[in-house]
């Protein structure tokens, strides 16, 4: 049996499927993990073969057994006709809207993005012609007011980056599609396991594979994955382009899958803990967390998600003129705690939010806002730490 296409597979829970989707073992001696073919020739065995180009491989860049085994499992994971590779989780951005967006088209792009998908709308897509506008995270059925007619594109993100605002998926992708407008959204923070983009309409689903998917903060890798209709354009692009994933990327991406679902539990449970720990301290004035009862998107999330990762923020109450020095103290004084950028690793993270590029949802007045990564250390540790950084805070 083809263990790749057992209906008990299609059926089975999350974990079940993640130990065995993607490689048939069946298909490569029996060993339980794909091949990592190093290749950019690949051989015909005569002309005719060659000139139809009717075998499976025929270049290193188009598919390899490594890349293919991954795009698998995503498709599996996503529900998606369709997957590719790119090198960076902002590639899993750039590349889809250069698929879908030319000349004269508008695009509807949440003011709470990644920010550096700002960036590349604000320069290059601006640059070739394409009309960009922002829009509130909340704004759920009402970006149709929103909509002209040259507007081919909306992207999503929720939770959205750093702010964590959630936002009514099924209620864009309802109006989106009256129109005949794409929706992407940026899948990243709740993973295919918390949150089936394509179940609720959307389009296109973006994955920096960076985060959780490697887990290990030491590899950069995308993955876009579309529906049927959308996959032809987006397959189009990435070879038009020339986009293809490293072999031992995609080896080790497809690894980390494998035991993403209990790092996730974990990093939901340690990240709730210490959510609703910071909720009860003086020296908070929010936290930004949509599994929390007190979030204003939470019922959306409760509706929407299945689960919780391990990212979110909170506001270190503070006079504005005393926000930053505060932030600084409080990340300087952290051990476990590391000061970088990035998330989805086994190791704590904790960074200050710069919002200065925002023009609907910018910074909170109350104070500073800090992002945490809860990683899989000990919840207690890691509650010593931030109570060392709350006291050299309160010092300032
Ligand atoms: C990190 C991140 C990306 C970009 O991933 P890289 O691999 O670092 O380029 C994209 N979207 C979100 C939401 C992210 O957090």
């Amino acid at each position: 049996m083809k263990k790749t296409q057992d209906p008990l597979l299609a059926e089975a829970g999350t974990n079940t499927r993640l130990a065995h989707i993607g490689h048939d073992p069946s298909g490569y001696h029996g060993f339980v993990n794909p091949p990592v073919v190093h290749a950019s020739t690949v051989l015909f065995p005569n002309s005719s073969t060659m000139e139809k180009r009717s075998q499976k491989y025929t270049y290193g860049t188009r598919a390899t057994p490594t890349t293919d085994a991954l795009c698998q499992a995503f498709d599996e994971l996503e529900g998606s006709a369709g997957t590719i590779l790119v090198p960076s989780g902002l590639a899993a951005i750039s590349v889809p809207f250069l698929a879908y967006l030319s000349s004269g088209d508008h695009a509807l792009i949440v003011d709470s993005v990644y920010a550096p998908c700002r960036h590349f709308c604000n320069t290059m897509l601006t640059r070739l012609g394409v009309e960009i506008e922002y829009y509130d995270p909340e704004i759920g059925a009402g970006i149709e007011a929103l909509i002209k007619p040259n507007t081919r594109l909306i992207h999503t993100e929720a939770p959205g980056s750093n702010t964590m605002e959630m936002q009514d998926i099924p209620a864009i992708t309802e109006v989106a599609h009256r129109h005949d407008i794409i929706v992407t959204m940026d899948n990243t923070w709740a993973t295919p396991l918390f949150f089936k983009p394509l179940d609720f309409g959307v389009d296109v689903s973006i994955h920096a594979t960076t985060k959780y998917p490697s887990g290990h903060s030491d590899i950069v890798m995308g993955s876009v994955s579309a529906n049927a209709k959308h996959w032809p354009k987006l397959e189009e692009a990435r070879i038009t382009l020339g986009i293809c994933g490293a072999p031992d990327d995609s080896y080790m991406i497809l690894r980390g899958l494998r035991t993403m679902g209990v790092r996730l539990e974990h990093h939901q449970k340690s990240a709730l803990d210490i959510a609703t720990w910071l909720e009860t301290r003086d020296d908070v004035a929010r936290v930004l967390h949509p599994a929390l009862p007190s979030f204003p998107g939470h019922a959306i999330w409760k509706r929407d998600f299945k689960g919780a990762s391990g990212v979110f923020s909170f506001v270190l109450k503070a006079d504005a003129e005393k926000a930053k020095a505060k932030a600084h103290a409080f990340l300087d004084a952290l051990s476990f705690f590391g000061l970088g950028y990035s998330w989805g690793g086994y190791e704590s993270l904790a960074v200050p939010v710069n919002l200065s590029d925002r023009t609907i949802r910018t910074a909170p007045t109350d104070g500073a806002l800090i992002r945490l990564q809860i990683g899989l250390e000990d919840v207690a540790d890691l509650k010593k730490d931030l109570e060392i950084g709350f006291a050299a805070a309160a010092a300032v």
